[in-house]
């Protein structure tokens, strides 16, 4: 049972994730929100190799909602580059576009993920170990 009084209350203004395309998210796999700490489900730490976020390399992955709390996940650089490395090939298995050279940019699936590697890869370095990723 779900306790509802617990929800807090919205925000005035809900925080639209800052140039991250908020529907690749499912497909990066984000951590349970149960296996965060503390400073994961902050944005201080990196949500999926822990190191520490600075706000000049951190990606913001948006508000969200788990058990009436408010979780605010944030990723470095590499790590999301990563993520959306390993997002694309399952991804791809079933999309023709995807399997087309010359078309690939084409998926709105492909393409985004794509491009979130490759910005990412632009912004400096991040301080999670490299296994993490
Ligand atoms: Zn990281
Ligand atoms: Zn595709």
């Amino acid at each position: 049972m779900i306790d509802t009084s617990r929800t807090v209350a919205p925000m005035p203004c809900e925080r639209p994730p800052a140039g991250f395309p908020a529907d690749l998210l499912p497909l990066l796999g984000l951590p349970a929100p149960d296996d965060l700490t503390d400073a994961q489900a902050a944005g201080r730490a990196c949500v999926w190799g822990g190191g520490p976020l600075t706000l000049a390399t951190a990606v913001d992955l948006g508000e969200h909602e788990h058990n009436g709390v408010r979780i605010f996940p944030q990723s470095c650089s590499p790590c999301i580059a990563a993520q959306a490395y390993r997002a694309l090939a399952p991804h791809s298995v079933d999309c023709a576009p995807c399997h087309d050279r010359d078309h690939w940019r084409d998926c709105p699936t492909g393409g985004a993920l794509h491009r979130l590697r490759v910005d990412a890869l632009r912004q400096p370095g991040g301080t999670c170990p490299r296994d993490a990723r």
